[in-house]
Formats: structure tokens, C-alpha cells, sequence
């Protein structure tokens, strides 16, 4: 197998190692780490279609890490995913309607984040021991609700490890917030901070490329690595439940072995549809990966006109997670669409920062013809659920209705019927005020009465990641302004300068 080392998107001479760019997260020059070369892989889909999650995974991780032992990611593998979903296919693939629903929410915090920040600390620590660091990771993570939680449900009281959550005060959902701010666990810090998650992230953007920031830490023995959807110890793993669902249609009949199939993606910060694209790259038979937004469009706007431009309203909706307007992993679909030219995206990406867009020659976007965009307003979400419920007796959560809905306009202007999986990011467990709301009147109802309700209509059991949660003590109650989010890093960590 060849090596597969990663470069920075913004400047190819930046080149490391899978482990030094997972313990990394994101490089020096603010760019993100791509592979040097897509790996050959040969899937066979005979075998694939009875491996379990875990060989999938094995193989893929195994393609892209190179610089891993197969001891070591069958250990962190296991780790992940032998005892923390409630489901033993991990991401089951499940027939409705004509088409099929990808559950992605099986995991801890029952939202797909799951699908990879299980796997990423034992990636981690792993990478940190490879490479002989001595000091302690610091996670720093700004989240727009799910990546809080599923980042501390994964580190929480791993060796050597703190990790540092930041989200936006009224910006998540209540149970979204209940679950970060009970989290357990003596290395974890959980903040809200007054603003959006984009002025979050890009304050923790700068504290990443903070270099007097970074000496104190050394000095004290620490040093920062990301658990945001950049770290391709989080990208890698998302590559793999593209290729089990594949294998599982193959399995069930549903298409014969080479036949395509559409994906539909329900997207924030690019990153789940992103490592849709590298499956195809690998392989799969991906005709089409829709891109579907809510009213925070800016990537439909994207994929229309080739203008990238986050000067625009910010509204806050139902899919809370897909509230982003400014969507990091297309970085690296840019290097793609620059001809990994890592001047070309420096100077775009630049451009985003200091002026608010970019552009795109519009041939080049189109020439991308993997992607479809398509957006969905709140209400088009919320008739959906009530939709899909009414029809296919099923019941979707917001993040995944907005992917539905996207889907129907699609096959409405492009008469494509090619077999169709839509990527459900999160269980209606996860959002049911949104949910039930959809459906009737909710009247100021107690979270409880809401979980109970989406009980009755979905006729799923309730999952343990909410009933935990509804009891557990408040432990993180404090709440900053974006600029006070530096000295409350140093406070975490206990570091007086
Ligand atoms: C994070 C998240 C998304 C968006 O995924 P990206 O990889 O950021 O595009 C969609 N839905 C849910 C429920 C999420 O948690």
C-alpha cells in the first residue's frame, strides 16, 4: 500500500504524516489537510456486503492512515464502535418510502457527529503516542449545538486529554444544551458565549493560530488540537458509512453490485457530504451527493452561481446545525476546484476573510457535477415531517426533513430516479420541540411531555442518551462575550500568566 501523507490546503510545501495532521487538526498556515493522493482501493462488493461496520471501517481507515499499524486502528476502532451505539449495525440503512434513510444517530448523543468523534480521541491519542508528545491535548471546540456534546461524550476522562466546548448561548436547542451543560467528566469545560456559531468558531480559529497563546500553553505542557469536522481524523471516518450503505443495498437487493446511487446531505460545515466525495473518489458509485441547506443558503448560492459570499443575514431554524454560514470543509473542495493550486486557495480563502467572498469561475463549479444544491425553509421542513410521517409512517428530525425536502425538488426539476439514500443526521429524539411542533400545537409542553410525544408518533423507544440526560446535574453554567473566550481557555486549564 502506498503512503498517503496530507498537505495543507494552502501551501503544498506543508506536508505530514495521517497522525501528525490528526494531532494537528488544522495546519500552521490556517489551511486544511488534504491527502497527497486519493488511496486505490479495490471494493469488492461481494465481500463488502457481509463485512460488518467495524471491517468497513478497518478498511478504509486503513487506506487513508497509512501511517497507522493495523493493531493500532482495529484497536481504536473497537474502541469506537463495539459498545457505544445502540444499534449493532452502527449506521443501519432503512427502507421508506421508494427510497432509503442512512441513520447516522445511533451513537452517545444520538446525532451523527457520533459516527466520528467516537473514534477520534483513541485516533488521537493514538497519533500523540506515535509521534512521542509528551504534553497534554487540549480540544478546543466551538459547536453549533451537536460537536459540543459528541466531542465530550468522547473525551471525557480520556488520559492526557482536556477539552474545551464554546457554544452559542440560544443558538441550540434545550436538550442540545442540557446535554453539554450536565456533561460529567474533570477534563471538560463548557461555556456559551453571547454570539452566532461563526463568530465562535472564527475566534477559535485565532486561538488556534495564536503563537504567544500556543508558547504558554508549552510551557505549561499542553498543546491545542481540533475536533471540529477540519481533522481528518474525523473526515476519514465519515468516508466509511458511504461504503456500508452501499454494501448494504447490494445485500438487501435493493441494487446490483456498480449500480449508482444519490446521497442526500444534510449540510452545515461541509463536512459529512465532503466525505461523500472522497468515497466516490475511492470509488463508490455515487451519481449524485445533494447538497441541501436551510435558509442559511450560502452553499446553494455557491453551487448556483460560483460565489461564495457569508455577507448575509444569519438566521437561526429549526436544523440548528446547519446554521453556518461560513462552511470550513468546502475548503478543501475549493483546492479540488483550484486544481490543488495552494496559492489559488490561500488568496480565495483570504478573500472570504478579509472581504466576506470569493468567486469561482462558474464552468469550473459546474464541471463539479457530482453536486446538486437545493435549499429548504423551516415550513417546507416542518410539512415534510408531517409528510413523511402521514405516508411512510416515519419520523424525521429537522436536519433530515431539510434533506427530503431537497431531495423532492430535485427529482421535481430533474425527473432523476436513480435509487436515493438521504443521510439522517440526527434521531427526532434530538429536536423535539421542532418535531413535534411540525405536527401540532406544542404549547409551551415540558421537554419531557415532547419526548414522550415523539415516542407515541414514531413508536421508537426512547433512546438512553435522553432519559440520562433529563436527570443529570447541571455541572457548566458559565456564559462569555466572544472576547473573554482567550482568558477562559487559560482558566480552564489553570494557567495564570
Ligand atoms: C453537524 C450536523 C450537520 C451538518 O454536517 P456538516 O458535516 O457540518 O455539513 C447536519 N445535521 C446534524 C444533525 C449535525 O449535527
Amino acid at each position: 500500500m502506498t503512503e498517503i501523507q496530507y498537505i495543507s490546503t494552502r501551501d503544498a510545501s506543508n506536508r505530514v504524516t495521517a497522525s501528525q495532521a490528526i494531532l494537528k487538526g488544522i495546519a500552521e498556515d490556517g489551511g486544511l489537510y488534504v491527502p497527497t493522493s486519493m488511496p486505490s482501493l479495490s471494493l469488492d462488493w461481494d465481500t463488502l456486503k457481509d463485512s460488518s461496520y467495524q471491517e468497513v471501517a478497518f478498511k478504509i481507515l486503513k487506506a487513508f492512515l497509512t501511517d497507522f499499524t493495523d493493531e493500532e486502528l482495529l484497536d481504536c476502532i473497537h474502541n469506537a464502535y463495539d459498545t457505544t451505539f445502540d444499534d449493532a449495525a452502527i449506521a443501519p440503512v432503512k427502507k421508506v418510502g421508494d427510497n432509503y434513510v442512512m441513520e447516522l444517530f445511533h451513537g452517545r448523543t444520538i446525532a451523527f457527529k457520533d459516527m466520528a468523534l467516537s473514534i477520534l480521541p483513541y485516533l488521537l491519542t493514538t497519533a500523540a503516542r506515535k509521534n512521542k508528545n509528551t504534553n497534554d491535548i487540549v480540544i478546543l471546540t466551538a459547536t453549533s449545538g451537536d460537536t459540543g456534546k459528541a466531542a465530550l461524550a468522547g473525551f471525557a476522562d480520556v488520559p492526557h486529554t482536556k477539552i474545551i466546548v464554546f457554544y452559542p448561548k440560544g443558538g441550540v436547542s434545550t436538550i442540545q444544551e442540557r446535554q453539554m451543560v450536565t456533561q460529567a467528566g474533570d477534563n471538560t469545560f463548557v461555556y456559551g458565549v453571547h454570539g452566532n456559531f461563526d463568530d465562535a468558531q472564527t475566534t477559535v480559529k485565532e486561538l488556534f493560530a495564536d503563537k504567544d497563546l500556543a508558547q504558554t500553553l508549552a510551557d505549561n505542557g499542553y498543546q491545542f488540537s481540533s475536533a471540529n469536522s477540519i481533522n481528518i481524523g474525523r473526515l476519514c471516518p465519515q468516508v466509511v458509512y458511504y461504503v456500508y450503505a452501499y454494501a448494504q443495498l447490494v445485500k438487501s437487493g435493493a441494487i446490483q453490485a456498480g449500480d449508482a446511487i444519490n446521497f442526500v446531505v444534510p449540510t452545515g460545515n461541509f463536512g459529512n457530504i465532503l466525505a461523500g466525495y472522497y468515497a466516490k473518489q475511492l470509488g463508490v458509485p455515487i451519481h449524485k451527493l445533494i447538497c441541501a441547506s436551510n435558509e442559511n443558503d450560502v452553499l446553494v448560492d455557491f453551487f448556483h452561481t460560483g460565489t461564495y459570499d457569508r455577507r448575509r443575514q444569519f438566521h437561526l431554524t429549526s436544523s440548528p446545525s446547519m446554521d453556518i454560514l461560513v462552511s470550513s470543509n468546502l475548503e478543501r473542495l475549493i483546492y479540488e476546484m483550484t486544481g490543488k493550486d495552494t496559492d489559488k486557495t490561500r488568496m480565495l480563502l483570504t478573500a472570504l476573510k478579509v472581504d466576506g467572498s470569493y468567486q469561482i469561475d462558474l464552468p469550473i463549479v459546474r464541471s463539479f457535477d457530482s453536486f446538486y444544491a437545493e435549499r429548504a425553509t423551516q415550513d417546507e421542513t416542518a410539512d415534510t415531517i408531517v409528510k413523511t410521517l402521514t405516508d411512510h409512517h416515519y419520523l424525521m428530525d429537522p436536519h433530515t426533513a431539510v434533506a427530503q425536502t431537497a431531495y423532492d425538488k430535485y427529482v421535481a426539476s430533474t425527473s432523476d430516479h436513480t435509487p436515493t439514500v438521504v443521510v439522517s443526521t440526527a434521531s427526532p429524539y434530538k429536536f423535539p420541540q421542532s418535531v413535534v411542533g411540525a405536527i401540532e400545537d406544542t404549547n409551551n409542553a415540558s421537554d419531557v411531555t415532547l419526548i414522550n410525544k415523539v415516542h407515541e408518533l414514531s413508536q421508537v423507544d426512547i433512546p438512553q442518551a435522553v432519559t440520562s440526560v433529563l436527570d443529570a446535574p447541571v455541572r457548566h453554567t458559565r456564559v462569555l462575550d466572544i472576547d473573554a473566550m482567550k482568558q477562559s481557555v487559560l482558566d480552564s486549564l489553570g494557567i495564570t500568566r
